[in-house]
C-alpha cells in the first residue's frame, strides 16, 4: 500500500503501526536517503545537498532504490511505501515494477493535513527533537511544501482516476486518523 500526504502529516507514524498490526516492511524512502547520507554512500553524497534544500532526489534513483527494496525477503508479505511515489514519473515507474514483480497494489491513502497546521507540526518536531533534522527548519518547509504542491498532490488525481484512492482526515488524534485507515484496510 501507498501512504501519501505532505511533509508532517503523520505517514511515518501511521506506517509504523501499520507494520506491527499487519507484519508487513515499511519502506520510508526518507530514512533510506538518511541512512544513506550518514554512511556517506555515492548515492547519499549525491541526495545530501537536494534533501536540505527540501527538493526531490532524481526519479532515476528513487526507482531503483524501491525497486531493489521490494525484492528483500521482508517484503513477502507485503509493504507500505511511505514517502514513495513523490512523482507522477515515480508513480508510472512504480505501476510498470509492481506489474513486473507480479505485485498488486491494494490501497492509496491519502491523509490529508491544512498547511497551516503542518507548519506548527514540523516547528514543534525541529524544535523537541535532540538532533534536529537539518531539513525541518521553516524555510526548507516552506520549499517543501510549495514541492509538495507541484510534484507529489497530482498523485491524488493520478490515484483517484484510477480508483484507488482513498483519504483520511488527518487533523484527527493520531488514534482516529489510523482508526479510519484500519477501516479503509478492513
Ligand atoms: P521524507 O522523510 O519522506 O520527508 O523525505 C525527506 C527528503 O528526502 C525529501 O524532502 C526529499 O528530498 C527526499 N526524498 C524522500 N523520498 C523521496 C522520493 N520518493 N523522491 C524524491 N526525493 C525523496
Amino acid at each position: 500500500m501507498i501512504l501519501l500526504g505532505p511533509p508532517g502529516a503523520g505517514k511515518g507514524t501511521q506506517a509504523d503501526r501499520l507494520v506491527a498490526d499487519y507484519n508487513i516492511a515499511k519502506l520510508s524512502t526518507g530514512d533510506m536517503l538518511r541512512a544513506a547520507v550518514a554512511a556517506g554512500t555515492p548515492i547519499g553524497l549525491k541526495a545530501k545537498a537536494v534533501m536540505d534544500r527540501g527538493e526531490l532526489v532524481s526519479d532515476d534513483i528513487m526507482v531503483g532504490i524501491i525497486s531493489d527494496r521490494v525484492d528483500e525477503q521482508d517484503c513477502s508479505n507485503g509493504f507500505i511505501l511511505d514517502g514513495f511515489p513523490r512523482t507522477i514519473a515515480q508513480a508510472d515507474a512504480l505501476t510498470g515494477l509492481l506489474k513486473e514483480k507480479n505485485l498488486e497494489l491494494d490501497a492509496v491513502i491519502e491523509i490529508r493535513v491544512d498547511d497551516s497546521i503542518l507548519l506548527d507540526r514540523i516547528e514543534k518536531r525541529a524544535s523537541e527533537s535532540a538532533e534536529v533534522r537539518k531539513d525541518d527548519n521553516a524555510d526548507v518547509l516552506k520549499n517543501r511544501l510549495v514541492v509538495y504542491h507541484e510534484q507529489t498532490a497530482p498523485l491524488i488525481d493520478y490515484y483517484s482516476a484510477r480508483d484507488m484512492l482513498r483519504t483520511v482526515d488527518g487533523m484527527q488524534e493520531i488514534d482516529a486518523v489510523g482508526k479510519a485507515i484500519d477501516e479503509i484496510l478492513s
